[in-house]
């Protein structure tokens, strides 16, 4: 007969054993807790010395606060800390290592010993340490204030973990790693790393270094000759940002990124992914960046309490965190923060075939071709180009193409932003707030792009829901608040060659939506004359607050750049200089800028498919456009998950629908 197992309780240290084979799981895990616990005593000097990569000794000694003797007793028991003392406190800790663990857990799979002198006590006390245990009482001995932990003999009792080490010097180039990373990281402290016996130290770094010397000392001049230093701040996330990444000429085999949050050198896989992504225009395949990056975020947002062994860490709002952070070096890369200015060389007709070109619509050839005035400077290299037919190259190339235009170098000092002051904007903003609905906002800010269902209606999924929006007045909207906060501080998208207002403005009222009537209305070169002659007195003023720039020849020469590497369909440009004349209000300061900026985003938002298929919804017989799926999917989605601000009405006018819930759909079956 076959027997039934008995099950019993393991036995204590069994149970600690386990649990701390976990937590420990190589001699570099080990060894990062130590220099933490280094660095938490404020030590300026910490030596580390290795045999057999960790495994047989592991030894950290320092100079910080020491440990007091009457504390040796229970250092090693697990949950002792001289850190923490309410749970509360895990919100606001700083230094957030294993809670009172490291100790304990290593004195249960090592043997572990402590020498330690406080700045009072005459002289240094030893103690050593089993399964949380003092072996003895301490013994006093010789020693300089600090402390001395030595680990040895790593997993002696632990047989399988300790064959699971491939070799010892895997093990040490880990240890060698992780000092390499707290070093850059803590440059005002000195590290050396070193084998036993040996003299000469692997890694060296001063005490009072700086983080680009220690990239120096550790990773080689080639390293730190490519490096652009980052620094942002974030007020809405609370989060800051600083480091130091290779630029776009450098490439290496191997990806380095080195990434403290909130000073513990950390993993975030999503974070790896987005930066990935923005060196991915620039770098070639198989050949990668460096990067050294602090990110500060409030505690309270840095989920502390998870397992140590995850390395990998979450906090809140990740999503934008990490959009911020890829932003930053985007534009670091790109050098486009330091200037807002893009050229765009237009195809459009000048004075002669003016009919000709706009009317191509028609053609398709033409109007793909037309899409093409991302043009960009012939210094530009090839993977740096915007693509000229989508169909020619891969999408994801072209992500974060914003660098692919070719900017006008400005100095820093000239970006600085103007602050607003007119009661008339602050007024509107004012409204634009006062009207929105945080329940959208959280639905857009976490939204999943789904897919364009029509040239109106818009997919995307919210958690466990799916919605239709009506993309036209989603964007619209989104393009409304931006002219509304950029006013004054808008980045240039400059013309090639002036185009006369007057021709515009008169190939505008050659379109039907102008609704222009022949018979009725004056003939159309006498309109436009009245229209060019209303812009032309509003000059300007366009040019100071939207950087609509137009000469003494009444030709315009540039537009606002509402969104970085976007340009609006040009086609819509006669017909956004007509209606700037038409139906802007410019007798009322207030609404003057109102509907000024709903002309603006109704231009910025119209593409040819749009208007092609004009009023029906029927996609059947029409092709989409691909550049404007493209940027849907990639410039003007994403957009709305930043500061977008959506208003309640979008509830109730039909703009914004849910059309399943996986929750609901879930009930449904079950009722099945
Ligand atoms: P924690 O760091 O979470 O407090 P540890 O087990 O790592 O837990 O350390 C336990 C305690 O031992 C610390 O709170 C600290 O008081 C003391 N300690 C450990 N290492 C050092 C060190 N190198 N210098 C001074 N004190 C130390
Ligand atoms: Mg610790």
């Amino acid at each position: 007969m076959e027997q039934v197992p008995v099950v019993r309780k393991l036995a204590e240290d069994v149970v600690n054993r386990i649990a701390a084979g976990e937590v420990i799981q190589r001699p570099a895990n080990a060894l990062k807790e130590l220099l933490e616990n280094s660095l938490d005593a404020k030590s300026t000097n910490i030596q580390i010395t290795l045999k057999n990569g960790g495994l047989k000794l592991l030894q950290i000694q320092d100079n910080g606060t020491g440990i007091r003797t009457e504390d040796l007793g229970i250092v090693c028991e697990r949950f002792t800390t001289s850190k923490l003392q309410e749970f509360e406190d895990l919100n606001s800790i700083s230094t957030y290592g294993f809670r009172g663990e490291a100790l304990a857990s290593i004195s249960h799979v090592a043997h572990l010993t402590i020498t330690t002198k406080t700045n009072g006590s005459l002289c240094a006390y030893k103690a050593s340490y089993l399964d949380g245990r003092l072996k003895a009482p301490p013994k006093p001995c010789a020693g300089n204030v600090g402390t001395i932990i030595t680990v040895e003999d790593l997993f002696y009792n632990i047989a399988t973990r300790r064959k699971s080490m491939k070799s010892f010097n895997e093990e040490h180039q880990k240890v060698v790693e992780v000092v390499s990373r707290y070093a850059i990281h803590n440059p005002t402290v000195g590290f050396t790393v070193k084998k036993q016996g040996e003299t000469l130290s692997e890694v060296k770094t001063n005490q009072d270094s700086n983080h680009k010397d220690n990239i120096l000392a550790i990773y080689g001049s080639t390293v730190s000759r490519a490096l652009l230093e980052v620094e942002d701040y974030c007020n809405t996330l609370k989060l800051k940002i600083k480091g130091f990444v290779s630029n776009a000429n450098y490439t290496a085999k191997k990806h380095v990124f080195i990434l403290f949050i909130n000073d513990r050198l950390v993993e975030s896989q999503g974070l790896k992914k987005a930066i990935d992504q923005v060196y991915s225009v620039y770098l070639g395949k198989g050949s990668y960046p460096f990067l050294y990056l602090s990110l500060h975020l409030d505690p309270m947002n840095v989920d502390v309490n998870v397992h140590p062994t995850k390395h990998e860490v979450h906090f809140l709002h990740e999503d934008k965190v990490i959009e911020r952070v890829g932003d930053v070096i985007q534009e670091k890369l790109s050098g486009s923060n330091a200037s807002r200015t893009f050229y765009t060389q237009t195809r459009l007709p000048t004075y002669n075939d003016t009919s000709i070109e706009i009317k191509s619509k028609e053609n398709n050839e033409k109007t793909k071709d037309k899409q093409n005035v991302f043009i960009t400077s012939q210094n530009v290299s090839q993977n740096k180009m915007v693509r000229t037919d989508s169909t020619e190259q891969k999408i994801d190339k072209f992500l974060n193409t914003s660098s692919s235009f070719a900017s006008e170098p400005k100095s820093e000092d000239e970006i600085t932003r103007r602050e607003i002051k007119l009661t008339s904007v602050l007024t509107l903003r004012k409204e634009v707030e006062n009207q929105s609905s945080e329940t959208l906002q959280r639905i857009f800010q976490n939204h999943k792009y789904v897919g364009v269902a029509s040239p109106t209606w818009t997919l995307f999924q919210y958690d466990t829901e799916l919605y239709i929006c009506n993309s036209n007045n989603v964007l619209q909207e989104m393009f409304y608040q931006i002219t509304l906060y950029e006013f004054g501080n808008f980045g240039v998208i400059k013309f090639s060659n002036p185009l006369s207002l007057y021709e515009l403005i008169k190939l505008g009222l050659e379109q039907p939506e102008s609704e222009y009537q022949s018979g009725e209305d004056k003939p159309k070169e006498d309109l436009a004359r009245d229209a060019t002659e209303i812009i032309m007195s509003r000059a300007l003023m366009l040019n100071d607050y939207f950087s609509i720039e137009i000469d003494d020849d009444e030709n315009i020469l540039s537009l606002p750049l509402l969104l970085e590497g976007y340009l609006p369909d040009l086609d819509g440009l006669p017909l956004y200089l007509l209606r700037l004349a038409s139906e802007v209000d410019w007798s009322n300061e207030k609404e003057c800028f109102r509907t000024f900026c709903r002309e603006t985003a109704r231009f910025y938002v119209m593409h040819p498919w749009k208007q092609q298929s004009c009023d029906t919804d029927d996609i059947s017989d029409v092709a989409p456009d691909n550049n404007w799926t493209w940027n849907m999917e990639h410039m003007l989605f994403p957009s709305l998950r930043k500061s977008f601000q959506p208003p309640k009405r979008f509830l109730e006018d039909g703009t914004l629908l849910q059309i399943a819930s996986l929750p609901e759909m879930y009930k449904v079956f079950e009722r099945c």
